[in-house]
């Protein structure tokens, strides 16, 4: 029970004393010397227990409270009190740190803790192993300062977190880290490592493997063509099947042909992992030709189609992968609009940005379909695919080509109304705005 200490009880105990000491004395004619050595004696003891009280909080190391008169008591019981209780709180908390950590160490990614200055406030195990941290020496030290890499130097500085960083360690190790950071706390990161080693390593396998098969494919197929091709359908023998059959096979090696040159691009776009946008890209004069293609391949399917060029909007890139990107969303809007539909292809001008839009009045897509239209092999309609030629990889490849300029295909369609695929390059690689970087110097790391 909390003891009550009021005013009104005080001033009635020290009141009750001197009326004692008082009443003692007046016998003796001496209330007031008795009322004195009173005084004295609640002096001494009050000084005793300041003395007491300033032992036991400074200097004791015990836990429980010496023994005090009166009120005294109760002030040590208070004290005593509460010092069980923060003792009882810290308690807590230390099991909730420890138990924290123990979930950090079980990670089986490496974590740091970091001010919103970057200076280490922990880091776990593997963050020791992985980025060569030392715990709890580099205590307070800045991340950058250790883990010694420009790359990661300028993803601090530039603070995009939203996507994370692949960064190589330095040594012999041929480690690939990837490093997400994430705002936690107040005014805290929380910086997760992971190694991404044997992923890349598979990754770089899988890549290697379709690059050369489809490599490989291409002599056969070559030869297979050649051959079909100088045989002459009308000369083979009876019966009519070998005509079809020398019409189809002449079919699908042309197909097959498509799919590995389409395969070999793709591989090629992924293996050069680093863009330097030093060609001028002469964007009007690739689109002019682009048209008479298109025109050629319009015999068929009688579409009109109308192309609305800025004659004057160049940018920097690589050439020959905006054409396949260029070239594969112009033959789809054919491919796959109905006979005498409308298309239009723009390249124009927005805010600095340039903007190439293909639209038309087709099937369109439903939205389900719509976000997976840059898989790998993906398409609507398998079998109306396979009769138009369609290899599945045209749109894979614009994906790629347009993440290496720094851009991304946006795909807006309404089944039953037609589609709009369109992408817009950055102002810094269009050339004559006053933000372009010089050409030869831009350079840009593309994932
Ligand atoms: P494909 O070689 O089969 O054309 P793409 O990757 O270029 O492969 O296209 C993937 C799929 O997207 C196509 O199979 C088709 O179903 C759909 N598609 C692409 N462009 C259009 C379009 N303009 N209108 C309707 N569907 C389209």
């Amino acid at each position: 029970m909390r003891p009550q200490l009021s005013k009104g009880k005080i001033f009635a105990k020290v009141l009750l004393f001197y009326a004692l000491a008082g009443l003692l004395g007046w016998p003796f004619g001496q209330s007031t010397l008795f009322m004195l050595l009173l005084s004295l004696f609640l002096l001494a003891s009050n000084y005793k227990h300041l003395f007491l009280i300033t032992k036991w909080l400074w200097h004791d190391r015990k836990l429980t409270p010496p023994e005090g008169k009166g009120f005294w008591q109760q002030i040590f019981d208070g004290i005593y009190y509460q010092q069980r209780r923060e003792r009882k709180k810290r308690k807590e908390l230390r099991n909730l740190v420890r138990r924290f950590r123990d979930g950090a160490e079980a990670l089986p990614e490496a974590v740091v803790v970091l001010t919103s200055d970057w200076a280490i406030v922990w880091c776990n195990k593997l963050a020791q192993m992985l980025v060569g941290l030392r715990w709890p020496s580099d205590e307070g030290q800045r991340i950058d300062n250790l883990v010694r890499n420009p790359e990661f130097k300028n993803f601090l500085k530039q603070k995009q977190f939203q996507q994370p960083l692949e960064i190589s360690a330095s040594g012999s190790s041929n480690l690939v880290l990837e490093c997400k950071m994430m705002p936690y706390g107040s005014e805290q990161y929380l910086l997760i490592i992971r190694d991404i080693t044997q992923l890349k390593q598979l990754e770089q396998i899988r890549k290697d493997f379709v690059a050369n098969v489809s490599h490989e494919l291409r002599t056969p197929l070559t030869v297979l063509q050649g051959y079909l091709e100088v045989i002459d359908a009308e000369r083979l023998p009876e019966p009519a099947m070998w005509q079809k059959a020398h019409t189809v096979m002449l079919e699908q090696t042309k197909r097959m042909d498509g799919l590995v040159q389409q395969l070999l691009t793709l591989s090629r776009i992924e293996a050069s992992a680093r863009v330097q946008f030093d060609e001028e890209v002469d964007v009007p004069a690739m689109l002019m030709s682009l048209e008479q293609e298109a025109q050629a391949l319009n015999r068929e399917k009688q579409h009109s189609i109308s192309f609305s060029i800025d004659p004057d909007l160049k940018i920097t890139g690589v050439t020959e992968e905006l054409r396949s990107a260029f070239s594969n969303l112009v033959t789809n809007a054919i491919k796959y609009t109905p006979d005498g539909g409308e298309i239009s292809v723009s390249w124009q001008r927005q805010h600095q940005r340039a903007v190439f839009a293909v639209n038309d009045n087709g099937e369109g897509i439903a939205p389900h379909h719509v976000k997976r239209l840059t898989e790998r092999f993906y398409r609507v309609d398998q079998a109306r695919a396979r009769n138009t030629g369609g290899t599945g990889l045209g749109l894979a490849i614009v994906k790629h080509v347009l993440s290496r300029h720094n851009s991304q295909l946006m795909i807006f369609s309404e089944p039953g109304r037609g589609s709009s695929f369109s992408f817009s390059i950055p102002a810094e690689l269009v050339l004559g705005n006053s933000k372009t970087a010089p050409l030869k110097k831009a350079k840009f790391k593309v994932k």
